[in-house]
């Protein structure tokens, strides 16, 4: 049997790399030589144990590499041997209602601890040298981008989910709390979009860097009380659309307090612990708040998102925080629960 490395998680704060069986393909699947795979929030708190799994478990949902090996049924017009790829949606079944009406965001079957990509150990599998992939999961990497830049586009995918979920306007005033790269995308898109972007984020560091990105008006939370600094800086009237990247119950609230009449409020974050908020219902009412939640995206999504980075609509450049090798992987996950740090990349087969 041959084998191939991975890195696994075998207790809180154990992640130890290893020899697992190399997967085989089926006839409609793809062998990818996976080249990056960014280390995401999520298996930060696998890591850290925030994210309860069974362990054994390999994670690693954000990746991109090369196809190595192709199953006879694969449509060779389509997909050959040399082609570039990033790998998506792993953990949806395909099957379900859900998937069959292209919401495989939302697939019912869905666990972050199936086992997927032809391997013997649960999870998604992305940081590992190899994946078995059916052809419906691979997305097109362009020439003129990295395997690092590549690996951004499930987070990006997200991001565009919520975009469109809460359908920004031109012209819209937006506020994305949280500038995290995942606020710092939807701050990217909404600009894109056409609306003002307002950023409200307590560290120092970051907002200079959203300015450095063209992001001039920003709140700082700790000396401003961000909901009374919207209202100033909209006339009174409040946000069109926030969007909350922010892990903390009391932000939400905060988000609701700051929309406009008719305005919509995307709660895009988890929450960690997940505190209840108290939200007025008169007040939802009267002004006709609309108020939402996105989690994971769809096949559309990661079409999307792969041609924003493919066609250099979106740089996702300045979000590599640096990258790591499979061996040091532990090291790379240290670099990563800085909070300061963007995405660490994980580099494996060069
Ligand atoms: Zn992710
Ligand atoms: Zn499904």
């Amino acid at each position: 049997m041959t084998k191939m490395q991975a890195a696994i998680f075998n207790d809180v704060k154990k992640l130890d790399v290893e020899k697992i069986e190399k997967p085989t393909i089926r006839p409609n699947e793809v062998l990818v030589q996976l080249k990056a795979c960014a280390l995401c929030t999520w298996e930060q708190r696998v890591y850290t144990g925030v994210n309860e799994v069974q362990f054994p478990f390999i994670g690693g949902h954000e990746e991109s590499g090369i196809i190595v090996e192709t199953g006879h049924e694969v449509d060779s017009e389509l997909w050959k041997t040399g082609d570039r790829v990033v790998v998506g949606l792993m953990t949806s079944c395909g099957n379900c209602e859900n998937c069959r009406i292209g919401h495989e965001g939302s697939c019912t079957n869905f666990s972050y601890e199936n086992r997927v990509g032809g391997l013997n150990v649960r999870g998604m599998g992305g940081l590992a040298e190899y994946l078995a992939v059916p052809v419906s999961k691979l997305f097109p990497v362009a020439d003129s981008l990295s395997y690092e830049e590549a690996a951004l586009t499930e987070p990006l995918s997200c991001v565009v989910h919520s975009m469109d979920t809460a359908d920004v306007q031109l012209g819209d005033n937006v506020v994305v709390i949280g500038s995290g790269i995942m606020g710092a995308f939807h701050a990217l898109l909404a600009r894109q979009e056409g609306a003002r972007v307002i950023i409200d984020e307590p560290d120092e560091k970051r907002r200079s860097f959203m300015k450095s990105l063209g992001f001039e008006e920003t709140i700082d939370p700790l000396t401003q009380d961000p909901v009374q600094r919207v209202k100033e800086l909209t006339n009174g009237k409040g946000a069109d659309v926030i969007f909350n990247t922010v892990a903390i119950s009391k932000i939400a609230e905060q988000a609701v307090q700051m929309a406009a009449i008719r305005g919509k409020v995307m709660l895009y974050s988890s929450y960690h612990p997940d505190t209840p908020i108290s939200i007025s219902p008169n007040t939802l009412h009267r002004n006709m708040t609309k108020l939402m939640g996105s989690a994971n995206s769809d096949s559309t999504d990661f079409f999307k998102a792969m041609k924003l980075l493919n066609n250099g609509t979106v740089d996702a450049k300045p979000f590599i925080a640096g990258t790591t090798s499979l061996e040091n992987i532990d090291e790379g996950m240290q670099r990563a629960l800085n909070p300061e740090s963007y995405r660490v990349i994980v580099q494996m087969n060069r």
